[in-house]
């Protein structure tokens, strides 16, 4: 192995304080040796730091008018290589405020359904079709969804999931690119492959939203089938009956 020159040195130096930034520690050196800093790669961060860099990109985001309502624009949440994501339609007025995805009562119940599955809030990933706040709660135009879905997709790309759970009718329709009633998207599973994705198609299922399950809770028994789904083809076996809270 050559030996590490000075300028080298303080270039894998500024490459590594870089991913510390991002909260990654778990670094090794590509084929054993490191003879420029791009050798030097993170084993666990890859994926956060395609998330990073997918916020950066975002920016203080224009591109639609879902920016004028906005008081914090609500990215995503959660494990960066999670093997679950779910993908919710747009923020509602508590995530706006916090700049979390799923924080409000809503988000609570969909604490209560990833309990149920078995698994902790944080070793899912979260996000949402469009990321700013829509007035009064309104249900984002097709064209908003086709201005902010392209960031969604680059977040599904880097996290990497085996499994999506799409979370409602806007978010089912934007990933699968049809415009079918939920009622006709439900009950099966797709197989999904964003732009440009190099990895395996991910399995996607499709249930209702949280914010429609608390406006109709008879539909709980449904959407807790729905999770079972993506449960068994993930592998968890939990039964456990659906939150009546
Ligand atoms: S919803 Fe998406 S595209 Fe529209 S302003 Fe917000 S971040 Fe930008």
């Amino acid at each position: 192995m050559k030996p590490l020159t000075p300028e080298l040195r303080r270039q894998l130096a500024a490459r590594v304080n870089f991913y510390r930034e991002l909260g990654i520690y778990d670094l090794y050196r590509q084929g054993g040796r490191a003879e420029t800093p791009a050798d030097v790669l993170p084993v666990l961060g890859l994926p956060a730091a395609e998330l990073e860099s997918i916020r950066r990109d975002l920016g203080e985001c224009t591109r639609c008018r879902l920016h004028q309502g906005r008081s914090n624009l609500v990215f995503g949440d959660g494990n960066p290589r999670a093997d679950l994501m779910f993908v919710g339609e747009g923020p509602g007025a508590d995530e706006d405020a916090q700049g979390l995805p799923f924080v409000g009562r809503a988000g609570q119940l969909l604490n209560n359904m990833i309990s149920a599955m078995g698994l902790r809030r944080e070793d899912v990933y979260i996000a949402n079709v469009v990321k700013c706040r829509p007035p009064a709660n309104r249900t984002p135009e097709k064209d908003e969804c086709d201005t902010c879905s392209p960031f969604l997709m680059r977040q599904i790309a880097a996290v990497q999931p085996r499994a999506i759970v799409a979370l409602g009718a806007t978010a089912a329709r934007t990933l699968l690119g049809i415009s079918d009633s939920l009622g006709a998207l439900r009950n099966r599973s797709y197989d999904f492959t964003p732009p440009a994705y190099q990895g395996q198609p991910i399995k996607l299922f499709v249930t209702y939203h949280p914010a429609y399950l608390l406006r109709d809770p008879n539909q709980k028994k449904e959407a807790w089938k729905d999770l079972q789904q993506a449960m068994k083809y993930l592998g968890i076996s939990l039964p456990q009956p659906m939150p009546t809270r």
